[in-house]
């Protein structure tokens, strides 16, 4: 949230906020077992990623050139620079080159070597797709569980759509990561037979307009960069769905990274260290988060469902009823963040 104050960005997010509301649990039957409270599991501020996504692409468009449809396909760097070789064709220098890219970065890749280097399987899958909102649910949701599974539904943008999520407990897949109907056949498999509104919700997975599939994996480096090569967000410290933290981690990431290099007149060796020591707290804390709340969100049994659910029951008459609140709260703000004083004239420059 500070980090968001600080870009100016913060009144637009809440503008955009999600609004997710209150989870309820159900059982197969459709009976209610618990209810959540919205921070529980929405946290302080929640806006869907790609709102997230045009509000930082609209404010950036008159000084950041952004190139569509385009990959890196070879890095290689010197004392003064990074060449850059796209997947178009195309070759460019850079002083500096961050990835953005996510769990699978393609930057990690040919910077720091094969992903099966630093991607940390957690034992889980998620999906998550656009579906009707079918029940109705007014800025609220249902969840499921059975053993080893989470099936739920949320709606979205006021109400006028729903997510639909399925998470499960597994060894690694074997799946090709570019065929979403083979990776739809595998949630529809692990999920036939369950009842409530399960089925309703594999025909939405079926027909949905996008689709998410991926292992629950987080990211573990040693350093966040290499030479003249830094990563930021996912590709480099992702936690995974199951942290809740990632968003956070990305910008605060980004905040620290951007920072670090001003307040270094831009000595990339400086700030790139500077970057790792104030990460490094952060990012295991959130990463904890993930792997401590992997065993409430999907419970590996019948016994546990009931415990989490009657722990959810009871939570607003314990003393600490704010608990799960404050957890991620603490969480979020076990990072001390610097005022990186601008001493120098603001110059943003237009392009071209
Ligand atoms: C189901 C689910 C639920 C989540 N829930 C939450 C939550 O509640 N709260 C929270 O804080 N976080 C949550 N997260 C995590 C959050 O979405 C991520 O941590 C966050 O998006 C990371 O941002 P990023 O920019 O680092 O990477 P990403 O958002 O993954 O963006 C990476 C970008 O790089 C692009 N890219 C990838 N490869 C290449 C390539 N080779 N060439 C060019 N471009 C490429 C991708 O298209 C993408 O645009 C959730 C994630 C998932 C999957």
């Amino acid at each position: 949230m500070t980090v968001l104050e600080r870009m100016g960005i913060r009144a637009e997010i809440e503008e955009r906020a999600a609004r997710a509301g209150a989870m309820t649990y159900v059982k197969e039957s459709g009976r209610l077992a618990a209810t959540t409270s919205t921070e529980a599991f929405s946290g302080e501020l929640e806006i869907l990623r790609g709102d997230l996504v045009d509000i930082l692409s609209e404010r950036t468009a008159g000084t950041t050139e952004y190139i569509f449809d385009d990959s890196i396909a070879e890095l290689s760097q010197d004392d003064s620079g990074v060449d850059v070789v796209f997947a178009g064709g195309v070759t460019r220098r850079f002083d500096l080159v961050i990835g953005a890219d996510g769990l699978h970065s393609n930057v990690r890749r040919l910077a720091f070597g094969p992903e099966s280097s630093y991607v940390r399987d957690l034992g889980y899958y998620a999906s998550i797709c656009t579906v009707d909102n079918h029940l109705g649910l007014d800025h609220s949701g249902q969840i499921l569980n059975v053993p080893g599974k989470t099936v739920g539904i949320y709606s979205a943008r006021n109400n006028t759509e729903a997510k639909a999520l399925f998470y499960f407990a597994s060894d690694p897949l074997a799946y090709d990561r570019r065929d979403a109907d083979a990776q739809k056949a595998i949630v529809a498999e692990r999920f036939a037979g369950i009842g409530w509104e399960v089925p309703t919700l594999l025909d939405g997975l079926r027909t949905a307009p996008d689709f998410y599939f991926d292992s629950v994996s987080q990211v573990e480096l040693d350093s966040y960069s290499r030479g003249r090569v830094a990563l930021v967000g996912d590709a480099g410290y992702c936690a995974s769905p199951l942290s809740g933290m990632g968003t956070s981690l990305a910008v605060v990431g980004a905040y620290v990274l951007a920072g670090e290099l001003h307040a270094a007149g831009g000595d990339h060796v400086k700030a790139f260290a500077a970057y790792d020591i104030r990460m490094k707290g952060f990012v295991v804390a959130c990463q904890k988060q993930a792997v401590d709340g992997a065993k409430w969100f999907v419970p590996a049994s019948k016994w546990f469902i009931k415990v989490r659910d009657l722990t959810f029951r009871l939570m607003p008459y314990l003393p600490w009823r704010n608990m799960i609140r404050d957890m991620s709260l603490k969480v979020g703000n076990a990072i001390e963040l610097r005022t990186y004083e601008d001493r120098r004239p603001r110059r943003a420059v237009p392009l071209p």
